[in-house]
């Protein structure tokens, strides 16, 4: 099987490997502008991941003095989804930037079936989680080199083409990939075809499928896109999701409907937590989230209205 290795930890490996990807590191995923805020402990272990359950205990963040997650408790058994909702600056990206360990808690623990994310080595860590954000970064190169980007086999090769190809199908970019000027080779990025955000979005899925992590953390796009694109996307993600303990920053309702459960973060806390139909019946701050988004099909009749919240 393929490993994932995340570029953020193993970036002057990735370089070795793929000389095109002198870009700015900053903007790898979006991630590089953060502090190296944590130390790897000497006696640091591989982290060996089994079941792929993840459990935040009562944990509490501040970037600096103010606390920006407070007491937050929640655990995904393995493969399960767990959706995040809230409003902006709940502090949803900060509590997956914890599970990848890119700050400490300042109290309680993230663990990993069972070990504490700052026992183990970074590299470890980050390997077993894939991430995909909604601001896909592609580098001056190829497609092919795009999708292998950062992916490295067992024995330290890079991917195959028809590994990644079949990524590529499993995120549903094969079929407009096929349609470039020169297909897999068709240079992207800086200064070459400019793909749509729904190709750039299914260029990190198939990422995601090469480095086949157990769990993964998913920033939801927000970004526009046709309704056929959308249904592709769902459909990748709906695929990638199977079977991966899964936690997604979520913007659209469908994924939220079908996640095991929903944390509502309202300024550091959780505030609400359950299944989709509990929470709306429960009329709290969900239940406004939603009503906001039901408000959307407006101009239908009201049973369809009633329905869509239902
Ligand atoms: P959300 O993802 O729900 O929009 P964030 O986790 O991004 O929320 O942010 C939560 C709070 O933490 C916000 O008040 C934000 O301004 C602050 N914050 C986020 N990132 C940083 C950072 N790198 N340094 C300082 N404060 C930050």
């Amino acid at each position: 099987t393929q490993r994932f290795i995340w570029p953020v930890a193993q970036f002057g490996q990735i370089i070795n490997i793929y000389q095109r990807a002198y870009a700015s590191a900053e903007r790898v995923f979006g991630l590089m502008d953060e502090p190296d805020a944590v130390d790897e402990t000497e006696d640091a272990d591989e982290l060996v991941v089994d079941d792929g359950s993840v459990e935040y205990d009562n944990v509490t963040f501040g970037y600096g003095d103010e606390k920006v997650l407070e007491d937050v408790s929640l655990e995904a058994d393995g493969g399960e989804t767990v959706a995040v909702v809230g409003p902006t600056g709940a502090g949803k990206s900060t509590l997956l930037k914890l599970l990848l360990r890119l700050y400490d808690v300042n109290k309680g623990a993230v663990r990993i079936d069972g070990n504490d994310v700052r026992g183990v080595t970074l590299s470890s860590l980050r390997r077993k989680i894939g991430y995909v954000s909604q601001e896909t970064f592609l580098f001056h190169g190829t497609v092919r080199e795009n999708i292998a980007y950062g992916c490295l086999g067992d024995n330290g090769e890079p991917p195959r083409d028809e590994e990644i190809e079949e990524a590529a199908r499993a995120a549903e970019a094969h079929g407009f990939v096929q349609d470039l000027p020169d297909g897999y080779e068709t240079t992207v990025g800086e200064r070459g075809v400019k793909l749509s955000g729904g190709q750039r979005q299914r260029i990190a899925v198939a990422r995601a499928f090469l480095r086949d992590p157990e769990i993964l953390v998913l920033d939801e796009a927000t970004s526009d896109v046709d309704t056929e694109t959308e249904m592709l996307i769902q459909r990748s993600l709906d695929r990638l999701t199977e079977d991966r303990t899964t936690f997604v920053i979520a913007h659209r309702l469908s994924t939220v409907k079908d996640a095991d459960e929903i944390v509502v973060l309202e300024d550091g806390k959780v505030v609400e937590r359950g299944g989709h139909d509990e929470l709306v019946s429960r009329d709290g701050l969900y239940g406004k989230l939603w009503g906001v988004q039901a408000g959307e099909i407006q101009g239908l009749p009201e049973e369809f209205v009633d329905r869509a919240k239902r």
